[in-house]
């Protein structure tokens, strides 16, 4: 089974995303993880991304589409992914769907989880507040998420429409509980087998 989970950030995609790889044995794809590695190993990649992120703008498509056709070929990728900030813009949703179609393999569902954004903001000014300085993000401030809920207004939200269209689209209520938000993504992925 092979998920999208969309949403702004701090929406909880991590967080479902990390109990689905529990317990339906799918892997997650956290692009933003992915791209935060690559910056603390000082490859290539990570040093073209690293001024990019911290301004809370996205990264090109061209660098994101190859990262992730790269990984879903690997063997943990075989009983289905989560992709967790992957796609992020109209094109890299096109160019997901090429790639798949070329590999035989399809989406299973595209969950959004959708959350109020003032108590998005709160919810981030917690998380940096209870986060020790030298273990945060170099993008979890308060002006930075204003730009990436900006960026993901402007260029994620068109995603919305491209999979309603296609018939694969369900939205979760994301200012429930944890737990509430798993139940209802778990109603979900049992309908869409
Ligand atoms: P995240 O951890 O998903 O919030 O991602 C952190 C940052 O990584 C984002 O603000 C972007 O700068 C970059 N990023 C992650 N995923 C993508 C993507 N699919 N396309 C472009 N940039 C991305």
């Amino acid at each position: 089974m092979n998920i999208i989970l969309l949403g702004p950030p701090g929406a909880g995609k991590g967080t479902q995303a990390k109990s689905l790889e529990s317990e339906r044995g799918l892997k997650q794809l956290s692009t933003g993880d992915m791209l935060r590695a690559a910056v603390a190993s000082g490859s290539a990649i990570g040093r073209q991304a690293q001024d990019v992120m911290d301004a809370g703008h996205l990264v090109s498509d061209d660098i994101m589409v190859r990262m992730i056709a790269e990984r879903i070929e690997q063997p943990d990728c075989a009983h289905g992914f989560i992709l967790d900030g992957f796609p992020r813009t109209v094109p890299q949703a096109e160019a997901l769907d090429r790639m798949l179609a070329e590999k035989n393999k399809q989406l299973d569902a595209v969950i959004e989880i959708r959350v109020d954004e003032a108590v998005l903001i709160e919810r981030i000014e917690t998380r940096i507040a209870q986060t020790p300085e030298d273990e945060r993000r170099a993008d979890d401030s308060a002006e930075t998420l204003e730009k990436r809920l900006e960026v993901y207004r402007d260029q994620t939200a068109p995603i919305l429409p491209y999979y309603r269209e296609r018939g694969i689209l369900r939205t979760v209520d994301g200012m429930a509980s944890i737990d509430e938000v798993a139940m209802a993504i778990d109603g979900i992925l049992k309908e869409s087998v």
